[in-house]
This record gives C-alpha cells, sequence and structure tokens, in this order.
C-alpha cells in the first residue's frame, strides 16, 4: 500500500468529524494503534468485507471478471455504488468504468482495505468525501480515478509572431 499524504479536509459533516476525532483517539494510543492494525485484527474484516461485496455483486446480476489481479463486477446497476465504482474489500463494483487507469486506482483501494481491514469505512469517511482531499483517494491517485484531468505533455509554447 502506498503512503497516505498527510492531508486534511478544510470542512468535515458531523459524521465525519466523529470518525476522524475516534481515529485521532486510536493514534495517541500507539499500542491500542498497533492491535488495531495488526493483521490478525485486520484480516478476517477484509475478507468479510470481500465476501459481502461478492455476494452484493452476484444477487444484483453483475459480471464478474478479472483483470491485472484485481476482481470486479461489472454491468452493476448504477444505483448499487458510489461515484464511477466502489471497491468494497478486494472487489470493484462498477456498470462499466474499467479502464486499464480506473482498475489501477482501484487496485491500490483494495490494499487500502487488506492493511485497515473494517476500519477502513470510518477512517475513509473520516478522510471526507470531497475526493481532491481524501487521503485515500490521493494516495489511490487522483488522475487515474478520474478525479482530476490527466496531466498531458507540456504543448510548446507558440512563437510571438
Ligand atoms: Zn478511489
Amino acid at each position: 500500500m502506498k503512503d497516505l499524504p498527510p492531508i486534511e479536509p478544510a470542512r468535515r459533516t458531523p459524521p465525519e468529524r466523529f470518525f476522524a476525532a475516534m481515529a485521532r483517539g486510536v493514534r495517541r494510543v500507539r499500542p491500542l494503534r498497533a492491535v488495531m492494525l495488526w493483521p490478525v485484527v485486520t484480516r478476517p474484516g477484509y475478507w468479510f468485507a470481500t465476501g459481502c461485496a461478492f455476494l452484493y455483486g452476484l444477487i444484483l446480476g453483475g459480471r464478474f471478471e478479472k483483470r491485472d489481479g484485481l476482481h470486479f463486477f461489472r454491468r452493476m446497476p448504477t444505483w448499487s455504488y458510489g461515484r464511477g465504482g466502489t471497491t468494497i474489500g478486494a472487489i470493484y463494483l462498477t456498470t462499466g468504468n474499467v479502464s486499464d487507469d480506473v482498475l489501477e486506482h482501484e487496485a491500490e483501494h483494495t490494499r487500502q482495505w487488506k492493511r485497515y481491514g473494517l476500519w477502513f469505512i470510518p477512517l475513509y469517511i473520516a478522510a471526507g468525501t470531497d475526493a481532491l482531499t481524501n487521503r485515500f483517494e490521493v494516495a489511490a491517485d487522483l488522475e487515474l480515478g478520474g478525479y482530476v484531468r490527466k496531466r498531458g505533455p507540456r504543448r510548446p509554447a507558440t512563437p510571438a509572431p
């Protein structure tokens, strides 16, 4: 998993504030944080989330595929996930947002899920709804995720007449 950038959203909703305060509290108690992030604790949550997402995709008639090591359901109903698609555990759910860039972005989210297990849910909420200041989205690369326009090669300066 890539390191999370030390950014904070400028404003938070009350639930975001609640989870951010909880996360700060846990961070202060280092042994507690170590236990909570111990893979023995987090991994079952990751598996549980993955199993739930798999069943969810199956029940809603998505088409299961695997590409570049990422498991995903295409052809999901658009109401069944957030934004262009949602990763839950090791499963990405979408209708058809499956470009190589997006899959690379979502693969990083699966690594984040694997690291944090079910703690990923409150931590993601605490990171805020604005993707541009959400440290999980920034770490997964905003360009790959389609949140910001790709930086293309610089155009040569137009010569003065
Ligand atoms: Zn994302």
